[in-house]
């Protein structure tokens, strides 16, 4: 299922394979929450820009159009028209972020709806049986994400719920697969290690999921405000905790720079909703640095956003262009915008590996991990 096939340090360069693919990683995924691309992307397009995992959400595709509907349309491979790997999370992390009013129990959370304030009641098992009815290849366990900063005590109490939820999550998910109708029966589960920015629960919960031999572990609950180095302090203070046989996953990080900063701490699975979200507001990546296109000296620039870059959207479109379809705020100007970051990313991880595979990941990272967070 998962191989590693060269280190460098802590980094690794691997091979993962599920019911719909291979995966090389390092890698980003793509997020689609609602099963779309956010900025006018289908999984058609996904094709075109190197996407090798797309990433879709359970407590949204839950809510709207209904996961019953996405089993009866022949699960989200189907119904989206993506059929390599998706991941789903487990809309832990929505619940406690986007809805209103929750209530939190040792069975599950109760919450009200974003879209209609309907009263929704979500555990682990019904997260398992979302899950599965959506049909993906990596489900995610249920857990909380704690709000930063949190209390000792309370990040306490809450990971060791987390660690109950987990064990309901393996046995719940083991069930589902077993059944004679499920969607994709070779579904995987990756366990989410929590514990705020407290290493101590952090070690002493890795060291507890890890118990339970998930397909994969995942570090949830970061980059949601703590400062930059903290995150990588508890990356660094987590990992000699991970099983070295399994793949690694930091949730919803981060920039280009993080990306490489975590694969240097031996991280193998990324996705965030920031090369989508800043495209929309007119932010693109370069391999020199970021830049915002709405910028007048870009009024008259010739150039494609990236002279280095070979996305369909450098391929044919000028700096002039992207600038003016923002200014008239043309619908195409998200998309395009959308295509060339998602394509950044993907190619960055895809630098990564090649960087990994020739033994030169710490050349690149001295080239790049500054030189990215810049601005042109
Ligand atoms: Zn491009």
């Amino acid at each position: 299922m998962f191989e590693v096939l060269k280190t460098e340090g802590k980094a690794r360069r691997g091979v993962f394979t599920c019911a719909h693919g291979t995966v090389q990683t390092p890698v980003f995924m793509n997020v689609g929450t609602q099963g779309a691309i956010k900025g006018a992307v289908s999984a058609l397009d996904l094709k075109e820009i190197g996407c090798q995992v797309e990433l879709s959400n359970t407590y949204h595709l839950h809510l709207r159009p209904g996961d019953q509907v996405v089993r009866q349309m022949g699960g989200l491979h189907k119904f989206m028209r993506w059929d390599g790997p998706i991941l789903t999370d487990s809309g832990g992390f929505q619940v406690f972020s986007l809805s209103g009013l929750r209530k939190i129990k040792e069975e599950g959370v109760t919450f009200a709806s974003h879209i209609d304030g309907r009263r929704i009641f979500m555990g682990p098992e019904e997260s398992m049986q979302i899950q599965s009815n959506l049909g993906s290849d990596i489900a995610m366990a249920f857990d909380e994400c704690v709000e930063n900063p949190a209390t000792y005590e309370y990040a306490k109490a809450s990971c060791e719920r987390t660690l109950r939820w987990l064990e309901r999550c393996v046995a719940e998910h083991n069930r589902l697969n077993a059944l004679p109708d499920t969607v994709n029966p070779r579904q995987m589960l990756f366990g989410i290690n929590q514990g705020a920015t407290f290493e101590d629960l952090r070690i002493w919960h890795m060291k507890e999921i890890a118990k339970l031999d998930c397909d994969g572990y995942a570090i949830g609950g970061l980059a949601v405000g703590e400062p930059t180095q903290v995150m990588y302090d508890i990356i660094d203070a987590v990992e000699p905790w991970m099983p070295a046989d399994k793949p690694r996953y930091l949730m919803g990080v981060g920039t280009p720079s993080n990306i490489i900063e975590g694969v240097a701490r031996g991280v193998d699975f990324f996705d965030c909703v920031m090369p989508a979200r800043n495209a929309r507001h007119a932010k693109l990546f370069t391999w020199s640095g970021a830049l915002n296109i709405r910028n007048e000296k870009y009024k008259l620039d010739e150039r494609p956003i990236d002279p280095d870059c070979d996305c369909p959207v450098c391929r044919n479109f000028s700096r002039a262009y992207l600038r003016h379809l923002f200014a008239a705020e043309e619908m195409l100007a998200m998309r395009l915008a959308v295509l060339h970051n998602l394509y950044f990313y993907n190619k960055l991880t895809q630098r990564i590996r090649q960087a990994l595979d020739e033994g030169q990941f710490a050349a690149f990272r001295a080239e790049y991990s500054e030189k990215l967070s810049g601005r042109l």
